[in-house]
């Protein structure tokens, strides 16, 4: 095993770079790097020196952290350099210079994981922490790299382990005189787990929208207003507004902090028949964008009758707007859903307008009180998992059932990445004490 290396803080000039180091040879690097090791997990000042020239590189502070309780699970350290580039470029020298290699993409997190130190389930959430631009995002990321995922699944696979232990010890060892009914308890606890999962499920993709964000369209006639309402909601000029009508031809996006809810919220093009290719094209995107969108926002001007167009575009769900509020005053529903007034010149409306998204983001992308599923590679083992489950309990031998359940489990393994089959064995011994 190598020992490795790699600058943990971002790229470029600062006052203060990290460069972590994991492996076996780390406590003689930092020997002779730092002029000796300093105590576990304390930091040290130390003047670090090229092994070779004696040069001093740096005068940095010096973290030891011996395994297996470190991050990694091996030996490691931290050194806290100056940021400038030439002392970063001179300790990766030197670091070379000992033996030690750079770091491939994720290699830290993924020693942790070969060390048991986490699952797959909580190194996806550190690099979602990483990657975390609101404070859902973040709280979600946080939970998820704690092990709120991981422990879920893993009592799921546990109880799996458990039921295939059964199934087997009932078929290998009828004629040792253990009851008959295990089979049954088998498939109803199959059928037990299989709800279980499928709830969690049943989740409306809550999870994996907060972690990418969600897709808000403003659809509406031309000059309802669409472009002042996303400007407004943006804080800047993202969109032009002209009382030309059709200025809006393509797709303008801005992102959106709501509620903690990343929303990317896409302006669109008037709607309605033209002659003008471009704009005809830009109408064609307005639908399909409100098609895929999570979260529709349909404009109508309170001084105008509404437009059959967005009329005919409204579903449960769609958040309706009535701008232009300071022109005229606004109907109280339009196609039978509620209105919000909203003046986008006056700003008058417009606080409940981001309250309302907040609260309509939230309900499709919030976190919920139990930790969501995150991925779509979560979501697909899960239903693998329940599939399986529903074949041991259809399956008319009790071999087709261990097989099923089998399945079921590698499913559940893949998703964390742990439990091996031959637990099973573990479980049966355990259990039934065979082998006496
Ligand atoms: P879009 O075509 O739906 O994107 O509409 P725009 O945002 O470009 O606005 C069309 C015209 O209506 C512009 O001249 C805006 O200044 C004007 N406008 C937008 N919102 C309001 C409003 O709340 N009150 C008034 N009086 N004018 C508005």
């Amino acid at each position: 095993m190598h020992t490795i290396f790699a600058l943990a803080s971002g790229a470029g000039r600062a006052a203060i770079a990290v460069i972590r180091l994991s492996g076996p040879d780390t406590s003689t690097i930092l020997r002779h790097l730092a002029g000796g090791l300093p105590k576990p997990r304390l930091a040290s000042l130390r003047r670090l020196r090229h092994p070779d020239t004696q040069e001093t590189l740096d005068e940095a502070l010096a973290l030891w952290f011996p395994g297996p309780a470190s991050y990694t699970g091996e030996d490691s350290a931290e050194l806290h350099l100056h940021g400038g580039r030439a002392v970063v470029e001179g300790v990766s020298a030197a670091l070379i210079t000992l033996g030690a290699r750079p770091a491939e993409p994720g290699e830290f997190t993924r020693r942790a994981f070969l060390n048991n130190r986490l699952d797959l389930t909580a190194a996806e959430g550190i690099a979602d922490l990483i990657d975390a631009e609101t404070a859902a995002q973040r709280r979600q990321a946080l939970r998820q790299a704690g092990g709120a995922l991981a422990r879920r699944y893993a009592g799921w696979a546990e109880r799996l382990t458990r039921l295939l232990a059964h199934q087997e010890a009932a078929i290998e060892f009828a004629e040792d005189g253990l009851p008959n009914t295990l089979e049954d308890q088998v498939r109803a606890g199959a059928a037990t787990l299989a709800a279980e999962i499928e709830s969690h499920l049943a989740d409306g993709h809550r999870g994996e929208r907060l972690r990418e964000g969600l897709w808000a369209a403003i659809i509406g006639a031309p000059n309802a207003g669409k472009s002042s309402l996303l400007n407004a909601l943006a804080g800047r000029e993202a969109a032009i507004v002209s009382a030309r009508a059709g200025t809006t031809r393509d797709v303008v996006e801005v992102r959106l902090d709501l509620g903690g809810v990343p929303v990317l919220l896409a302006d669109t093009a008037g709607l309605r028949e033209t002659e003008d290719e471009i704009e005809a094209e830009g109408v064609r995107r307005a639908r399909r964008r409100a098609e895929e969108a999570d979260l529709v926002i349909a404009v109508f001007a309170a001084d105008a009758p509404p437009d059959a167009t967005t009329l005919g575009l409204l579903a449960p769900g769609t958040l309706v707007i009535a701008n232009k509020n300071d022109l005229a005053p606004a109907p109280a529903t339009i196609g039978g859903i509620d209105t919000l007034a909203v003046s986008a010149a006056t700003g008058q409306g417009l606080d409940a307008l981001r309250a309302s998204l907040a609260e309509a983001a939230a309900t499709r992308a919030g976190l919920s009180e139990e930790a969501s599923l995150t991925r779509p590679r979560h979501r697909a083992a899960l239903s693998e998992a329940v599939d399986w489950l529903g074949e041991a309990g259809r399956a008319p031998l009790p071999e087709i059932s261990a097989e099923a359940l089998r399945a079921a489990l590698r499913a559940l393994g893949r998703l964390t990445g742990r439990i091996g089959v031959e637990q099973v064995l573990d479980v049966v011994f355990g259990d039934f004490c065979i082998g006496k």
